[in-house]
């Protein structure tokens, strides 16, 4: 019985030595691949408490320690002052682990309450808030980076909602200029998968503050997407893997943009006329018209009109 319960915790070890190595690689090359961190950088990690964030932090710390270039990692945490908040959860952790931290106490919260219409999803509102906060105090305290907790299967849920729901080819990229331009955001965990980090907060043990605190319901759609990716990733193993490499394979000229690829110019000796091709839109664009008898009343002989252009059909 010792026996076997020894065994077990020793297959566990193994277990977590492999999923941590397997971690530190995939942050490891997108760290690489996309020159997130360079020597001297300041970086600001963003804790929201959940099992993503204390990942991250653990995984870059371990990088830290045997990177050849110096950067610093320096812990932040929105207390955004929803009713329930632990508030000494991840100081008492941080101090456990000695790294440098500031919480920042704004109340998001009561303004989200406020805003949005009841029923509505707050989450949208909530993390665009969260954001600005945190972008500006990077900004203000001089961190040039700001590292964001997002995994592999967090950008493969943002590019199919973009296709399903915004008409967009985009999903998360591993690293941004923020709109104004101050912030560059890193995603160290964007090659890794979301079950590995699941995994390894688990075995580590780390606090996870729940993230329901607020009492907002989930965004649905984006959740019936994640259960569709879990879904595949159990039905076919492998398609996730295939899905991300994707979004490191894009071909230009197999999609549709005319802005990425220039398909006007193919095999033209002149510059397009488009007068001849699209008609001026008007008022009867919006609705088609329904077909109309011809003169004798034939039904084979009828004339159609399609956004307002006649068509002489039988
Ligand atoms: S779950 Fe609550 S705290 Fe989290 S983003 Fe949504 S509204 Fe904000």
């Amino acid at each position: 019985m010792l026996d076997s319960t020894a065994a077990r915790s020793d297959k566990e070890r193994i277990n977590l030595i492999k999923l941590a190595k397997r971690l530190r690689r995939g942050v490891g090359e997108a760290i690489q691949d996309y020159n997130m961190i360079e020597h001297g950088d300041r970086v600001l990690v963003c804790l929201s408490g959940g099992k993503d964030s204390y990942t991250m932090l653990d995984i870059l710390r371990s990088l830290q320690q045997s990177a050849p270039v110096e950067f610093e990692l320096f812990a932040v945490n929105l207390d955004q002052k929803q009713p329930g908040f632990p508030e000494h959860v991840l100081p008492d952790y941080l101090r456990s682990i000695g790294v440098p931290f500031e919480i920042i106490e704004q109340d998001t919260y009561s303004v989200v309450q406020r805003v949005v219409a009841e029923g509505k999803t707050t989450c949208s509102l909530c993390s665009r808030l969260r954001r600005g906060i945190l972008y500006t105090y990077a900004h203000t305290h001089g961190f040039n980076k700001i590292a964001l907790g997002h995994h592999r299967d967090d950008i493969l849920e943002t590019l199919l909602l973009n296709m399903f729901f915004g008409g967009s080819l985009k999903a998360m990229p591993p690293k941004l200029l923020s709109d104004d331009g101050r912030n560059v955001v890193i995603r160290p965990l964007a090659y890794c998968k979301e079950k590995d980090i699941e995994r390894y907060a688990q075995a580590k043990a780390f606090p996870i503050i729940p993230c329901n605190l607020c009492g907002s319901q989930p965004n649905l759609q984006r959740q019936v997407v994640g259960d569709m990716l879990r879904d595949w990733d159990k039905r076919f193993p492998g398609r996730l893997e295939t899905m991300f490499s994707a979004l490191k394979n894009v071909a230009p000229s197999q999609l549709a943009d005319t802005a990425l690829f220039d398909f006007t110019s193919l095999g033209a000796s002149s510059a397009p006329r488009r007068d001849w091709l699209v008609p001026a839109r008007d008022a009867a664009d919006t609705a088609e018209v329904p077909e109309t008898p011809s003169a004798s009343g034939s039904a084979d002989a009828a004339v159609r009109y399609f956004r307002g252009v006649r068509i002489a059909q039988g």
